[in-house]
């Protein structure tokens, strides 16, 4: 294990394009007249009822652009930057059907909504979604390319909620499998493991590889009722895929020790069986304790980070490309990204520690003395 290593000393390519700025759904415009209409109106009305506050949509520009200015102001040693080719509709096709892309190539330019699950588009949202897919195939064409070591494709709109033939959970396409199947077929990556640390069940991710046998799809979420509800345990796909699907709900509160628990003691060996000629990651920040979701901490997305490197660096020559998924809280989705760069550009981990440990040990310090 290269423990010598100071930040900086392993390349980074962070793929960044500022079109996936342009994806800005408005709750506030009207809706286009649909079937769902009605209905979102009515669930948002029902959620919002008698409440005096102004629904927005979580998923908005804002979030790249916190990422975008922490790295400006705090660079990461060793991090480059590229932008995107928008995804081709052939590389699209490999996981999404005809049908679907269709449906969706005729929404540009115009405003709607997709899904209940409050996935909507704005003019400029098909455009940004396809450079999202585009940048996930950029971070994963970087690393196999052996341009860098490892890759972070800032993507939005996420994917892994999107399944072949549905947009849901705020993703049009689904990045990380786009940029899956783009390894196998183009670049002679047989078998790619997809780990996915969202705090949501990565569930089209799931759907789209259920029954492939050279994907395995390493899960961690917080567990049903949780949106979206999906992700049980006994789902480990089916068909030439049955065993390749590992999904590890959560309970609410779990935090650095439990996940990196997991990481150790099931997503290593599962790895180590399955021998992979690549590594992604599904990487949603909205484990972080500010989202309010689960318990981590920045520590802990380090030791994550730390413990698939590794992995990457055992099977792949070291190839693994980070794809953006959720995050809302801007804090901690900024200081989230920073401290996976930090890294996966050659810096160790902080310890991970149950909250208020430290803090406690300090307090105990200090007044501890006067009882001596
Ligand atoms: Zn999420």
């Amino acid at each position: 294990m290269e423990v010598s290593l100071v930040i900086g000393d392993r390349d980074v390519i962070v793929i960044h394009d500022d079109r996936m700025l342009d994806h800005r759904p408005n709750a506030e415009e009207p809706f286009l007249p649909g079937r769902l209409a009605s209905r979102v109106q009515a669930i948002l009305g029902g959620l919002f009822d008698g409440v005096v506050l102004k629904w927005s949509y979580p998923e908005h520009p804002g979030r790249l652009s916190a990422i975008t200015d922490l790295l400006t102001r705090e660079p990461v040693p060793g991090v480059r930057y590229e932008t995107a080719r928008g995804a081709s509709q052939e590389q699209l096709a490999r996981v999404h059907t005809t049908s679907y892309l269709e449906d969706i190539y005729a929404l540009r330019g115009k405003q709607a909504w997709l899904d209940v699950d409050t996935t909507a588009v704005s003019s400029g949202s098909v455009d940004a979604a396809e450079v999202a897919a585009g940048a996930a195939i950029a971070a994963v064409e970087a690393v196999v390319g052996g341009r860098a070591r490892s890759a972070f494709a800032l993507c939005r709109p996420p994917g892994h909620h999107a399944g072949s033939v549905r947009a849901r959970g705020f993703c049009l396409f689904n990045n990380v499998a786009v940029a899956a199947a783009h390894a196998q077929a183009a670049l002679g990556c047989e078998r790619v493991l997809i780990v996915d640390w969202d705090v949501h069940h990565g569930n089209g991710t799931q759907d789209i590889f259920w029954a492939s046998p050279d994907v395995m799809f390493f899960d961690t979420h917080r567990g049903a009722p949780f949106y979206p509800g999906s992700g049980n345990k006994e789902d480990i796909g089916a068909g030439l895929g049955e065993g390749l699907t590992v999904n590890v709900p959560l309970p609410a509160g779990c935090g650095d020790l439990a996940l990196v628990k997991v990481f150790r003691e099931l997503l290593v060996p599962a790895a180590d069986w399955f021998k992979p000629n690549l590594i992604l990651v599904s990487a949603g920040f909205d484990m972080h304790r500010l989202d309010l979701c689960l318990n981590l901490s920045y520590s802990g997305f380090g030791a994550l980070t730390a413990i698939v490197q590794e992995l990457a660096d055992k099977h792949c020559d070291g190839r693994l490309a980070m794809v953006l998924e959720g995050g809302y809280h801007l804090e901690s989705l900024a200081r989230g990204v920073r401290t996976v760069l930090e890294v996966l550009a050659g810096g160790t981990p902080s310890m991970t520690e149950e909250p208020g440990v430290r803090e406690v040990a300090e307090l105990i310090a200090f007044h501890k003395p006067a009882f001596l």
